[in-house]
């Protein structure tokens, strides 16, 4: 072909991690079939819905059945119904939305992805380590990128401390995939502080809110000015367990405006061109796991994995093996033991213990000598893998 491609791919790195996770275990089991590994590495949901949402879903799914219940395409933002289901769960915590400053998704993936549609060229400023759609979505679009780097220093919750005065877009995301790290309200409101006086406009990511215990912010909108600088996108796939059925939801506020443009107003736009809508079932089980009883149910899910990650935070403070994480979120950052590199620790866990993690180097450079392990594998593989690594570290 002669045609032209975007060059900025060529700029976007091939995620090798999980293959080479996959590559290394593979390898592994081949030379040791008797081996028992348990698997800490993964970063999706494994308990069952609650009762309540399936049953949503087929009743909706019925629905097509007869010609007066059917329905065709839904509408680009999202029924009215699940709006209605998102503003009341912001408002059992304290928020207030404008109906129309919501928007459903097919997940938080896309819409992080999507939202450089509306943006220009800005400098665009992403925390490292973090989950790798900020950066790769803005390689794509050819950005200009810059590290907001977490250390131990930092608690891995970089702060706008000695940035300069420009405007630039900024992407945060609390509780933090992969260090589990949470700003507290003083943190994210010296953030919203900033961008308050930039001009400057934040990208929330709160996908984990609901793994949130202490009284950390749910939302950005929890800070004064929250509305006049952010948009939050959000999701129910941890939360309600909704990874395979896919539903999410981004708030772009009214407040949000560049001159006279506004920023709602472009979503609108660009969804309506782009996107289709999500369907009917998933919509109305959406709609279920927001409702009190299904907020309750999910919560049942959520303290199972929280029995998983109370073990193993108690193993490390035992063991004086520094960490983040774990207490607001489902994923525990330890640095590695003996200086060790995130590969060569993944390596002495694989060999000595049958365990697999996830190495921090993959969520960014600043990820070395760090490492995730997730609270998602069974209560009895955990307390198997907390046995195991009680002896070895
Ligand atoms: N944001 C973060 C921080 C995540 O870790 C993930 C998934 O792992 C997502 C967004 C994507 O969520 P969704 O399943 O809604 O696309």
């Amino acid at each position: 072909m002669k045609i032209k491609l975007n060059n900025n791919f060529l700029n976007v790195k091939e995620s090798y991690l999980f293959s080479d996770i996959n590559k290394r275990v593979n390898e592994y089991k081949k030379s040791h079939p008797e081996a028992d590994i348990v698997r800490l590495g993964i970063g999706d949901v494994t308990l069952p819905l609650p009762e309540m949402i399936v049953d949503a879903m087929k009743k909706a799914a019925d629905e097509f059945l007869s010609k007066d219940t059917f329905r065709g395409y839904p509408p680009e933002y999202g029924y009215d119904f699940l709006k209605e289901a998102v503003v009341k769960y912001y408002k059992r915590n304290g928020y207030d939305l404008d109906l129309d400053s919501v928007f459903i998704s097919d997940g938080a993936k896309s819409d992080l992805g999507n939202l450089v549609d509306i943006l220009g060229d800005n400098d665009i400023y992403i925390p490292n380590p973090v989950y790798p759609v900020y950066l790769d979505s803005n390689l794509m679009s050819g950005r200009r990128i810059h590290y907001l780097i977490g250390n131990e220093a930092n608690n891995f919750l970089p702060l706008p401390e000695g940035l300069d005065d420009e405007a630039k877009v900024i992407y945060l995301c609390s509780p933090n995939n992969p260090t589990g790290a949470t700003y507290n309200k003083n943190e994210l409101k010296m953030w919203v502080d900033y961008a308050y006086k930039t001009g400057s406009l934040i990208i929330y990511d709160s996908a984990y809110e609901a793994f949130i215990k202490d009284n950390s912010p749910r939302s950005i909108y929890e800070i004064e000015h929250g509305k006049d600088v952010a948009i939050e996108v959000s999701s129910l796939s941890k939360m309600a367990g909704f990874t395979g059925v896919r539903c999410g939801y981004t708030i772009v506020p009214m407040e949000l405006t560049v001159g006279d443009r506004s920023l709602n107003k472009m979503w609108k736009r660009r969804q309506a061109t782009k996107f289709n809508g999500v369907s009917y079932p998933v919509q109305r089980a959406a709609e279920a796991a927001l409702s009190e009883e299904g907020i309750k149910a999910c919560k049942k899910n959520l303290d199972m994995y929280y029995e998983n990650t109370k073990l193993l935070t108690d193993l490390f403070t035992r063991k004086g093996i520094w960490f983040s994480g774990g207490i607001n979120s489902p994923y525990i950052w330890l640095k590695c033991p003996n200086n060790m590199k995130s590969f060569e620790f993944f390596q002495f866990l694989l060999e000595k213990a049958n365990i697999v993690g996830t190495p921090g180097v993959g969520f960014g450079e600043y990820g070395e000598g760090y490492f995730r392990l997730t609270s998602f594998a069974t209560l009895e593989n955990t307390k198997k893998a907390v046995e195991r690594l009680e002896k070895l570290l």
